[in-house]
């Protein structure tokens, strides 16, 4: 099997949507939207990578942690590339909605 490489240039400075769509289409050539994506399943498949994290973080395994932080970030952005989300414009809204919220959004924690 042959490697490709990705150029450094194809991800750092990128944008959140520009990440989203070559997450997606690195995705999809690996046939992970061959068939229609169960989103719930695709939602479960992030919370592992979070899990897989939290294993990395409790043996102080610091490369292994951040690569399962990248994990996530991956999935969560072939989802976006793969549902058509903006989510550029999604965090945009919400950040604004939340930078309007009150102290700890009235909860203790
Ligand atoms: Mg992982």
């Amino acid at each position: 099997m042959s490697e490709t490489n990705l150029k450094e240039n194809e991800i750092k400075g990128r944008s959140l949507n520009e990440l989203s769509k070559l997450c997606h289409s690195i995705a999809r050539e690996k046939g992970f939207w061959d068939e229609k994506r169960n989103i719930g399943e695709a939602l479960m498949l992030v919370v592992t990578e979070l899990a897989e994290a939290m294993e990395a973080y409790r043996h102080q395994d610091d490369p292994h942690f951040n690569e399962e932080i990248a994990d996530t970030f991956i999935r969560l952005l072939d989802l976006c590339g793969g549902l058509n989300i903006d989510i550029e414009d999604e965090i945009f809204k919400k950040a604004q909605r939340n930078k309007n919220r009150p102290y700890k959004h009235g909860k203790i924690c």
